[in-house]
C-alpha cells in the first residue's frame, strides 16, 4: 500500500466516491433499496433539482434513495473519503492495519476509527455456506492458540483442556479459508464445525492430535492423512499442513505487530478479516481493486448499520 494511492480524488472529493460505490453496486443501473426494482424507466435521477447528490426516485414504491442508504455509509458521521480510504488501506494491507495508524492517516478520532474498522470486518465475514473442498481437493485442518497459552484441563463434562483464544481454521489448497473462535480443542467441538464445512469427497490432512482422530471413522471423507509434529515430521509427499500453517504464521504475525489489544470478543472479526484477504488473494487472482470492490459489496449487500447500546453515532 503506497500513499500514492491515497491520492486518487475518490479520497478526497464526496461525489467522486459515491460515484465509485455506484459503479460498483450497481453495475446494471441504480436499484431501489426499498423494493429491489431495478428497472431503469422506472427510476429516475433527482441530481441537480436542489436536491442532495446522488438521490434516485423509485416509481414502484414511490420512495427515494442514494447507493448508500440503509447503510454504514449513511448513519456515519465519517464522509465516504474516509471510509473508502480505510476500506483500501484494510484490503491492502497483507498483516492488518491498526486503528491507530487509520486514526493517524486518515485525521479522525481514533474512536472513529477503531469503530470504522471492525465494521469494515464485519461486511468482511462471508456468508458463503457451500462446504470447501470436494472431489480431487484437499483441505487441510489445523486449531492454533492465540497470546499466552493459559491452559487448564477442563471440567469432566468436557474432555479436553480449556483455553481462552482457541482457533480452528479450514484451508482448501488452492482456494479459500475458513476460521472460528471455538470454545475448547474437544471432538465434540471441532468435529461438527469441520464436517458442516467440508464437501465428503474431500482429501483431509491434520496433525495428529487426539481429537482429529475419529474424523474420518465412518469414512465420509475420500481420505484422512495426518503429519507427526511430535516426531518432526512436516511434509510426507503430498501429505503436510504446511498451507494451514502459513495461514496461521500471517494471522499470528498480524495479531502480534498490530492488533496487540484484541478482546476475546473481537476475535471472530479479526479472524474473518484475515480470511478474507487470504480467500481473496493474488494467488487466486484478486488483487487490492477486486478486494476493494468485494468488500465494498458487502458493506452495502449486507445493509450493516452501527448497533451502538450507547446511542452514540460515529
Ligand atoms: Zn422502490
Amino acid at each position: 500500500m503506497s500513499a500514492d494511492l491515497l491520492k486518487n480524488p475518490i479520497f478526497h472529493d464526496e461525489s467522486k466516491a459515491r460515484e465509485w460505490l455506484e459503479a460498483r453496486i450497481w453495475r446494471n443501473g441504480p436499484t431501489c433499496p426499498h423494493c429491489g426494482n431495478a428497472d431503469q424507466n422506472r427510476i429516475r435521477s433527482l441530481e441537480g433539482k436542489a436536491h442532495r447528490p446522488g438521490l434516485y426516485q423509485c416509481n414502484e414504491c414511490r420512495e427515494q434513495f442514494t447507493v448508500t442508504v440503509g447503510t454504514v455509509f449513511e448513519r456515519s458521521k465519517l464522509p465516504l473519503t474516509k471510509w473508502l480510504a480505510a476500506l483500501f488501506l484494510l484490503v491492502s494491507s497483507k498483516k492488518g492495519i491498526s486503528a491507530h495508524q487509520i486514526h493517524r492517516m486518515l485525521g479522525i478520532t481514533y474512536k472513529s476509527a477503531w469503530f470504522m474498522m471492525h465494521r469494515l470486518r464485519e461486511a468482511m465475514r462471508s456468508d458463503d455456506l457451500s462446504p470447501l473442498g470436494g472431489e480431487g481437493k484437499t483441505v487441510e485442518i489445523d486449531e492454533t492458540v492465540l497470546g499466552r497459552q493459559e491452559g487448564m484441563p477442563s471440567t469432566k463434562h468436557v474432555k479436553g483442556w480449556v483455553y481462552r483464544n482457541i482457533v480452528l481454521t479450514l484451508v482448501e489448497r488452492g482456494g479459500s479459508a475458513r476460521s472460528w473462535h471455538v470454545d475448547a480443542t474437544t471432538v465434540g467441538t471441532l468435529i461438527p464445525i469441520i464436517r458442516a464445512n467440508v464437501a465428503h469427497e474431500t482429501a483431509v490432512m491434520t496433525d495428529q492430535a487426539s481429537w482429529y482422530k475419529r474424523l474420518n471413522q465412518d469414512g465420509r471423507f475420500a481420505s484422512h492423512d495426518t503429519v507427526d509434529h511430535s516426531a518432526n515430521e512436516y511434509v510426507r509427499g503430498h501429505i503436510t499442513t504446511n498451507t494451514v500453517e502459513g495461514y496461521y504464521s500471517i494471522f499470528k504475525r498480524g495479531m502480534k505487530g498490530v492488533y496487540q489489544h484484541c478482546g476475546e470478543k473481537h476475535l471472530h472479526r479479526y479472524l474473518a478479516e484475515f480470511d478474507f484477504r487470504y480467500s481473496n488473494r493474488i494467488a487466486v487472482g484478486c488483487n487490492d481493486e477486486m478486494r476493494a470492490d468485494k468488500l465494498a459489496a458487502g458493506i452495502v449487500g449486507k445493509r450493516l448499520t452501527y448497533r451502538r447500546t450507547d446511542g452514540a453515532q460515529l
